[in-house]
């Protein structure tokens, strides 16, 4: 069972027995969670979200033919599998909430605002608020999304489904699946931050390269190029994959396709040039054009640019 679903299926069953669980998650990563504490043992048999109405909760008893349960809605009583008297396990979302934002640097108070969906906090670079949510329907969530935000804040919201599910619209508000920023291995959850970042700050951009070859900070315009220039090329690459690394080698096969007259030979000389130039204005646009075009190493030590959103 992938990352999400695991998650989701922990979350939605307030108590899950041992041998059931197994069927879905590895023992490894049983263990692991429970060391996180994300996963705890559940000491009697206690109460569980009703299998017959859905709705009352009901108290789980032992009795000499096996395990019941009983419902006040239908007023009777129903079997349980035998794996409800095994040993089992609870799920404790505010652990799992809590193990996500110390791998993402999620700052502030966990902050629950209906059954499934939680505000985890911010990031502390700019106004990036991060939800949580286990439903994908998020009608009644908007509201709350929008006062929390205020005026200039965006949204990540984590799920623990694909991204495409939810329901959410909005350009100020991102829904990122669990599966995008981690996955089980055999015997641990490994996140991956460098994504997570990634996905920060390809979402929201202050950085802009137009069609007209603008080099935009925050809608002011820093730099403009006319394309079939070395610049246009290069800029227009590097906002291609914005936040991630081109290396020279790229930059300099892109702009030779498309630069009439292209000169250079050298893919190091060609980057280094064209940088430095874009760079080469009045020290205030230098400070910040140095800033948003980065350099960066590849794979295998290759050099290369990356386009940023300046950090303050
Ligand atoms: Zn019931």
């Amino acid at each position: 069972m992938v990352f999400s679903s695991a998650i989701s299926l922990l979350h939605h069953n307030e108590r899950i027995p041992r041998e059931e669980i197994e069927k879905y998650i590895s023992k490894g990563i049983i263990a692991h969670l429970r060391k996180q504490g994300v996963l705890k043992e559940s000491d009697t048999l206690s109460h569980i979200t009703c299998q017959e109405c859905n709705e009352c909760l009901c108290e789980v008893e032992s009795f000499d033919g096996g395990v019941r349960a009983y419902c006040e809605t239908y007023n009777s009583f129903y079997d349980l599998p035998e794996s409800y008297s095994q040993p089992s396990y609870k799920f404790d979302t505010n652990g799992f909430l809590s193990l996500l934002k110390e791998q993402f640097d999620i700052k502030g108070s966990t902050e629950k605002i209906s059954t499934n969906f939680f505000n985890i906090g911010y990031l502390s670079t700019d106004h990036t608020h991060i939800f949580f949510s286990f439903d994908d329907d998020q009608n009644n969530h908007s509201q709350d999304i929008d006062r929390i935000l205020g005026s200039n804040g965006k949204a990540l919201i984590v799920v623990p489904f694909s991204a495409s599910q939810y329901t959410y619209t909005g350009n100020r508000v991102r829904p990122v699946s669990l599966d995008s920023v981690g996955k089980f291995t055999s015997r641990a959850i490994s996140w991956d931050k460098e994504e997570f970042e990634y996905i920060v700050e390809s979402t929201f951009r202050s950085v802009e390269f137009t069609l007209h070859g603008e080099l935009k900070h925050n809608g002011v315009i820093l730099r403009d190029y006319a394309s079939g220039t070395n610049q246009y090329a290069f800029l227009k690459t590097l906002f291609d994959s914005f936040g991630r690394t081109v290396t020279n080698e790229t930059l300099f096969d892109n702009a030779k396709k498309t630069v009439p007259n292209f000169r250079y030979t050298s893919p190091s000389s060609f980057a280094e040039k064209t940088k430095s130039n874009i760079c080469n204005k009045d020290k205030e646009t230098k400070d910040i054009v140095e800033k948003i075009i980065v350099p960066a190493s590849a794979a295998g030590s290759k050099k290369g640019y990356r386009m940023t959103n300046p950090q303050a």
